[in-house]
This record gives structure tokens, C-alpha cells and sequence, in this order.
């Protein structure tokens, strides 16, 4: 749209840009810069991975991570991915770029295990663009062979989005990718056109709560039901159920009473460059006495 957008306030001469409001052209503008940006960022090495850990909340340990995509422009600085994820998936760059972060997840989890640092698990985003590109399954499996990762320990994130788009993918390519080890888990559930007829047809093993819920859960008494609800009802299907974003120990506190499995948020680390969340494996696992693992502190 930025391209048409700019190609007809051309056509129609400097005069007509006043159609466009200066907010719009901003976007246009940022969204043409962002992705031709984008075309060179994979070649020039511009991503990196940071990882966000996943606790146990009867154990306290982390059993698991979520690798988030970061990119560092030489000229743009730091851009989130919610600025270029979207630019991504309408351009088709999320095919490439999603394979990128596939293998190095793996691959950099797979190390982290063999530095004898836990047998955690690493999860990945999908996005529904990824699913129309025929690749997607022989692209796992082959990540899966070279870097010897167990497949158990990949959790592939999917959106109910997905279910709703004009690229579902069949009830069969999930079964596929099932039968090759991986968990599959939904991700801000709860926020998409939030239909329960997939949560029975399709083999889902997990569901990741959204933040928006959680935010309010102590001062909220609605979102604190569906968040409730959620959880028992990812219990009664015998699905595992994450909480996204838990800033606070009275987030956590509720959660645990109301039985959520895991949690992924500030209050125990934000997400972390590769460096340092092998720091906080090494710290909190250190030399493996009970004591040592990495606790959440509840009141
Ligand atoms: P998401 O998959 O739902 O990831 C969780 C987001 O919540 C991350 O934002 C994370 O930094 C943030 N978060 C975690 N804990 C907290 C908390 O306690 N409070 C708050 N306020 N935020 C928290 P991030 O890294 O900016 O990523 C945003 C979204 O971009 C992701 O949402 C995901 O949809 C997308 N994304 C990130 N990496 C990838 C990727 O490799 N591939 C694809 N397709 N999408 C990605
Ligand atoms: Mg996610
Ligand atoms: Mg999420
Ligand atoms: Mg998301």
C-alpha cells in the first residue's frame, strides 16, 4: 500500500500530498524504508535472537525459552519486531527470515545442552505467511537433522489467526509436523477470533495466554475469570498453559493458585541476549544443588 500510496501522490503532482496526512505519509515513508531495509538485513548478519526464559511454576526452574527476533540497523538503530514483523510477512521476507531464526534457536539451544546447561526447550514464532510456503516442513525437519536438537525440545508458536486465514493449513500439515516430535503451542490466546472448534481438531499441545490478560488480572476481577477459565479449560483438554507477560509477584500468585503450568515475563527476566541468558544458566544452574536452581520468589 506505501508504494501506491507514493506512486499516485507522485502521479498527481506535489500539490495533492496534502491528501495524505503527514501521520500517513510518515508511515508510508517508514514502512518503504523499513523494507528495502529489509531485502539486505539477512545477507548483512543486521538479526539477532534474544531469549526469553519459561519457568516451572511448581519448580521454579526454567524449563524453557522463547526466541524473539531483534534487529540492529546501522542507520535505523533498534527495530522491534513489531515494527517490521508485518513488513516481513506482506513482502514474503518472513519465509527467509523465519528459517534464520529456526536454525539458530535450534542450533543455539542444541549448545546450550551439550554445555550441559538443561535439556530446555526452545520456542519459535510462526507466522501464517509461513505456512504457505511448501518448504515449511522439510525446512524443520532438516534444521532438526543438522543440528541434532531433540525434536521435544521445539515448540513451534502458532496464532489462532492462522485458523481463520485463507492459508489454514490442513488439519494433516500440523499432524505431520506433530509426528516429527515438535510441541505446537497458540500463542496470545485468547485474542484472535477465538473459535474452539480448532483447539479439538488440530493436535495443539500448549496455550500461551495473552499479556493483555494477565496486565490486569489483580485489579480486574473479568480478566482475572478468563484468565481462569483458560487455564482450566486448557486443563480439561489436557493441554499445558503458559502466562505471558507476568510483571508482578501478585500476577504470579494467582496463577499459581489457579494451577498455570508456566510463566514468561519481566518479573523473572526480560528477554536476554544469547550471552547473557547462558549467564543466568550457568548462575542459577551453576553446580545443580536444589537450592541453586533459579527460584521465583512468591510472598
Ligand atoms: P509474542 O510472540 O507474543 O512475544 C511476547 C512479547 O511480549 C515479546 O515482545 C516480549 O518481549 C514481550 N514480553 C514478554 N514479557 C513481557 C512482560 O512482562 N511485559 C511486557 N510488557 N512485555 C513482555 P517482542 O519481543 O517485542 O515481540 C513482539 C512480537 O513480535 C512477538 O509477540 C511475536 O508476535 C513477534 N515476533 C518476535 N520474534 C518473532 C519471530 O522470530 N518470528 C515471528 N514470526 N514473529 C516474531
Ligand atoms: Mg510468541
Ligand atoms: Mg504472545
Ligand atoms: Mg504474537
Amino acid at each position: 500500500h506505501a508504494d501506491i500510496a507514493m506512486y499516485r501522490a507522485k502521479k498527481l503532482g506535489r500539490n495533492n500530498f496534502q491528501f495524505y496526512t503527514p501521520a500517513m505519509n510518515e508511515e508510508s515513508l517508514e514502512r518503504v524504508r523499513i523494507e528495502s531495509a529489509l531485502r539486505n538485513a539477512l545477507v548483512r548478519n543486521e538479526f539477532v535472537l534474544h531469549y526469553q526464559p519459561q519457568v516451572d511454576l511448581q519448580t521454579g526452574r526454567i524449563v524453557g525459552m522463547e526466541a524473539l527476533i531483534r534487529w540492529k540497523h546501522p542507520e535505523l538503530g533498534m527495530v522491534p519486531p513489531t515494527r517490521f514483523i508485518g513488513v516481513a510477512e506482506d513482502t514474503g521476507l518472513i519465509v527467509p527470515i523465519g528459517a534464520w531464526v529456526m536454525r539458530t534457536a535450534c542450533a543455539q539451544n542444541k549448545a546450550w545442552q551439550d554445555a550441559g546447561l538443561g535439556h530446555l526447550r526452545v520456542a519459535v514464532n510462526l507466522s501464517a505467511r509461513q505456512f504457505s510456503a511448501t518448504e515449511l516442513l522439510p525446512s524443520i525437519e532438516q534444521v532438526l537433522e543438522d543440528t541434532g536438537l531433540d525434536p521435544s525440545c521445539l515448540e513451534l508458536e502458532l496464532t489462532e489467526s492462522l485458523f481463520m486465514s485463507d492459508v489454514t493449513p490442513a488439519v494433516d500439515l500440523l499432524h505431520r509436523m506433530k509426528s516429527l516430535g515438535v510441541k505446537l503451542s497458540i500463542d496470545d490466546f485468547g485474542t484472535g477470533y477465538s473459535s474452539f472448534s480448532y483447539l479439538s481438531r488440530f493436535p495443539i499441545d500448549v496455550l500461551k495466554i495473552d499479556r493483555s490478560f494477565v496486565n490486569d488480572i489483580t485489579i480486574d476481577a473479568n480478566d482475572a475469570a478468563i484468565v481462569a477459565s483458560i487455564i482450566a479449560l486448557a486443563h480439561n483438554l489436557r493441554l499445558s498453559v503458559i502466562a505471558e507477560g507476568v510483571e508482578t509477584a501478585e500476577q504470579l500468585d494467582y496463577l499459581r493458585h489457579q494451577g498455570c503450568d508456566e510463566m514468561q515475563g519481566y518479573y523473572f527476566s526480560r528477554p536476554l541476549p544469547a550471552h547473557e541468558f547462558e549467564q543466568l544458566l550457568r548462575q542459577r544452574r551453576g553446580l545443580g544443588a536444589p537450592e541453586d536452581e533459579p527460584q521465583v520468589q512468591v510472598a
